[in-house]
């Protein structure tokens, strides 16, 4: 079965063909600058040389009927027909309270997805039209949602539920729902194969470090806590978000500088963060580089990401009481062998030693980066969300397909 795996954003869409017979990626590419007369895409085809096309693209609809139109292109193609596409499968970034895994879409499913916009303003309806972009170019073809908050639904209220009232939880749903599930899901499995022992006897704190960064204490196989919150500006300080901070900041702000809630809002997610306090970049690479060359401010920035993704594993595991592995992963956690070290160096507490060595290996495997000594095992476990979307929808097609 070929599955067509789709990321959906507002102005932009990725995508990636598996063939699942033997899961590997047919071709992978994306579509930038939707909704403009210049509008790129970029298709990688496996084996074949990157095609890049500039053309006019107004909408999903029409970027979806480009994406399919280069799969099956004579030069550039991977497969025949578009029949060949027997699946697609959507991430989709929140899933609510309704979605505790990922599911068929039906029109029950998309009135769902539609009633959770408030949630996941940026996000959600950018998906749903992705979602009725693949239906108006393969009509017929069974589409699947994968949920970034899905795996962190087996929280307890202790952890998920937000001190303010409770009827605000009651009328707007506000609470912790936790996001990068997908990702924190597949490493902490990965993890588990990875150290040959059971997922159910293990405590890991999973930390998926990119631009959005989240880290998840896994019990058991299953989320007990996670950084992000109601929406992924909680937790960890990031590229250009500031997460945690004291709430009182934000009417405070809005008063001294008469920011607008729009403003307040943008300054948090957009402009906050490494590049807020470097005032240079929120990119991991250029701060270490900047730090390098003695930018006081980038390694201000640098120590304050490491200081509280720190606190974050100590919080775990005290939350678990104990943690056998952690697991980074991401576009930092899997390529800064700096952050893991002072990380590392700062948990010893906890037993954590770390093989200076392995920790400057630069690879694309899963990875040992401990020494045989360390009381926690610390492993470097490159994420693949889109094959955990392809899984999922190859298997919950197949189901249904058997059911049927
Ligand atoms: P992601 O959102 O997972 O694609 O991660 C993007 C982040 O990974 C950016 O901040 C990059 O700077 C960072 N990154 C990628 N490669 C490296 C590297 N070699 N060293 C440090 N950070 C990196």
């Amino acid at each position: 079965m070929k599955v067509l795996v789709i990321n959906a954003g507002s102005s932009s869409l990725k995508y990636q063909l598996y063939d699942m017979t033997d899961e590997s990626v047919l071709a992978a590419g994306r579509v930038e600058r939707i909704g403009m007369e210049s509008a790129i895409l970029t298709h990688e085809p496996a084996g074949k040389p990157e095609v890049r096309e500039v053309s006019e693209i107004l909408d999903h609809t029409a970027a979806i009927r480009k994406v399919l139109a280069v799969i099956v292109h004579s030069e550039h193609g991977v497969i025949r027909s578009i029949e060949d596409i027997q699946a697609v499968g959507h991430r989709v970034v929140h899933g609510g309270e309704s979605f505790r895994e990922s599911a068929i879409v039906t029109p029950e499913v998309k009135q769902e997805i539609k009633r959770l916009f408030d949630l996941a303003p940026l996000h959600n309806p950018a998906h749903m039209m992705g979602i009725s972009a693949v239906e108006a170019n393969l009509p017929g073809v069974p589409q699947v949602v994968v949920f970034d908050t899905a795996f962190h639904q087996t929280m307890d209220q202790n952890a998920y539920l937000y001190p303010i009232p409770l009827a605000l939880y009651r009328r707007h749903k506000i609470r912790k729902y936790g996001f990068h599930g997908t990702s924190h899901m597949y490493v902490s499995r990965r993890a588990a194969e990875f150290l040959g022992r059971k997922l159910e006897e293990l405590k890991i704190v999973t930390c998926h470090i990119g631009n959005g960064a989240s880290v998840t204490a896994v019990k058991g196989g299953k989320s007990v806590d996670t950084s992000m919150g109601m929406t992924p500006l909680e937790g960890l300080m990031m590229g250009t978000r500031s997460g945690d901070l004291d709430p009182a900041v934000v009417p405070f702000v809005m008063g001294k500088e008469d920011l607008t809630i729009g403003e307040v809002s943008s300054m948090l997610n957009k402009h906050s963060g490494l590049i807020a306090i470097s005032g240079i970049s929120s990119d991991m690479r250029e701060i270490q580089e900047a730090m390098e060359e003695g930018h006081p401010n980038a390694r201000l920035a640098f120590e304050m990401y490491e200081y509280r993704l720190r606190k974050y594993i100590g919080a775990y595991a005290a939350a678990m009481n104990g943690i056998d592995a952690i697991v980074f992963t991401a576009g930092v956690g899997e390529n800064s062998w700096l952050l893991r070290a002072r990380t590392c160096l700062n948990l010893a507490y906890l037993g954590v030693e770390i093989d200076p060595e392995a920790n400057l290996v630069r690879s694309k495997e899963d990875r040992r980066i401990s020494t045989a000594n360390s009381k926690v095992e610390v492993l470097v476990i490159p994420t693949n969300e889109e094959l955990v979307i392809a899984r999922d929808t190859y298997a919950l097609v197949r189901s249904e397909e058997s059911g049927a």
